[in-house]
């Protein structure tokens, strides 16, 4: 079948690369001309591993002859691992599997206005970012800063009101007696690439003590290894009491999940709270649980640490190079290259594809660099290659 033809039987929501992918293997992906592509988007962030993982398809394929689906009214071992795998690395405590991303931001927020509720404040209002984004569904989409997303589905969730990144006086004004929550991307992604500052967060860490609210990182892009340790907030010495995880967690399966501290589960969704017919299913669970055991073996976060200041580097020169290329920020693999208006980004990506590299695109008019975190120093020349040879059409 042509695959051109799902634009007759498929909502247009989106606007599909001129692109029919078969196959993958490791950092490539292949068409159905059999053309292969350097691969620097992962899906999104997701395939953390690459594609055609042996470990972790071996490992799929023996769930999917065991158990696929029982429902959340059984027991299973492999929730059980999953939980405690995502307990470990995270630093909290009680995991909440979702299927994705935007489903773990729904959950946190219903932690969060029922441990407000719990101390007797009603209708809780959240303070989210600028710049943000935390997904589609109508409570995500609520938290998500964006107008042209949010205008024609409105009434959103009441009581949000949206900060300055990286500005605590801006955050502290919006403050008030129903705040039940600061929520934030630990690196922003979709808005634009964007680091949190250290001071910032270790402030909004102090303030959210003081006032016994909750501290909510959005980890759905930027964890799972892609900063260079298993969750971003690491870097800035500090502890979420609500985050949110999805993309990579599954590497492909679709798996998301919120974790909370001892404390809020303590204290927030109780029995009947919440639910999920799918969430944290065993073949869900047996991909998690199959991400982790790949990471430790393959050394992971260390492929992550060791190269990110040589990607950083790589893209560093293209901003001496090109006057059209602005500024590049970023941490880990999760990096950006912001370019003037006069070069359009899709134009450039457009070419890259030509050039037969993947990236794609966020915040205004910015290149967004997510590669698979098993890359090697030579596909970060290869990129670079691929790259200029796209960058100079635009000279
Ligand atoms: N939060 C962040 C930071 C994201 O980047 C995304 C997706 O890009 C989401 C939430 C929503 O995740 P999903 O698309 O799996 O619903």
């Amino acid at each position: 079948m042509n695959a051109y033809k799902e634009q007759s039987h498929i909502v247009q929501i989106y606007k599909r690369f001129d692109l029919v992918l078969e196959r993958g293997k490791s950092v490539y992906l292949y068409d159905d001309k059999g053309q292969e592509f350097l691969d620097f988007a992962a899906g999104i962030g997701v395939c953390a591993l690459g594609y055609a993982h042996k470990g972790f398809n071996e490992a799929l394929k023996t769930q999917l002859d065991k158990l696929i689906h029982t429902s959340n009214l059984f027991y299973n071992e492999n929730i059980a691992q999953a939980a405690l795998n995502l307990a470990k690395a995270s630093g909290l405590s009680r995991v909440f599997f979702t299927n994705s991303g935007t489903e773990a931001i729904e959950g946190a927020m219903k932690v969060a206005r029922k441990y407000a509720y719990n101390k007797g404040i009603k209708n809780a209002e959240f303070i989210a970012m600028k710049h943000s984004f935390h997904g589609r569904t109508l409570g995500a989409l609520s938290l998500t800063a964006n107008e042209k997303y949010q205008k024609p589905f409105k009434p959103l969730v009441r009581g949000i009101k949206f900060a300055e990144f990286n500005n605590f006086e801006s955050v502290r004004a919006k403050l008030n007696e129903k705040t039940c929550a600061i929520v934030l991307e630990s690196v922003q992604g979709e808005g634009g690439i964007n680091p949190a500052q250290k001071p910032f967060y270790e402030a909004l860490r102090k303030l959210c003590d003081e006032k016994d609210i909750l501290l909510i990182a959005d980890e759905i892009q930027c964890g799972m290894g892609r900063s260079g340790k298993f969750f971003a907030y690491e870097h800035f010495g500090i502890l979420p009491d609500v985050m949110t995880s999805a993309k990579a967690l599954g590497c492909g399966l679709s798996v998301g999940a919120f974790v909370v501290s001892e404390k809020v589960a303590q204290h927030s969704l109780e029995y009947g709270d919440h639910g999920s017919t799918y969430g944290g299913n065993p073949l869900a669970c047996a991909a998690v649980n199959a991400v982790f055991k790949a990471f430790k073996e393959e050394k992971i976060l260390e492929n992550v640490k060791k190269l990110s200041p040589y990607l950083e580097k790589t893209l560093e020169e293209l901003v001496q190079k090109y006057n059209f290329v602005q500024k590049r920020s970023g941490l880990g693999f999760m990096q950006g290259l912001s370019l003037s208006p006069k070069v359009k980004v899709a134009d450039v990506l457009s070419k890259a594809r030509q050039n037969k590299l993947i990236l794609i695109s966020c915040g205004k008019n910015d290149l967004r660099f997510l590669p698979p975190l098993i890359i090697k120093k030579e596909q970060i020349d290869e990129m670079r290659e691929k790259l200029e040879q796209s960058l100079k059409a635009f000279v």
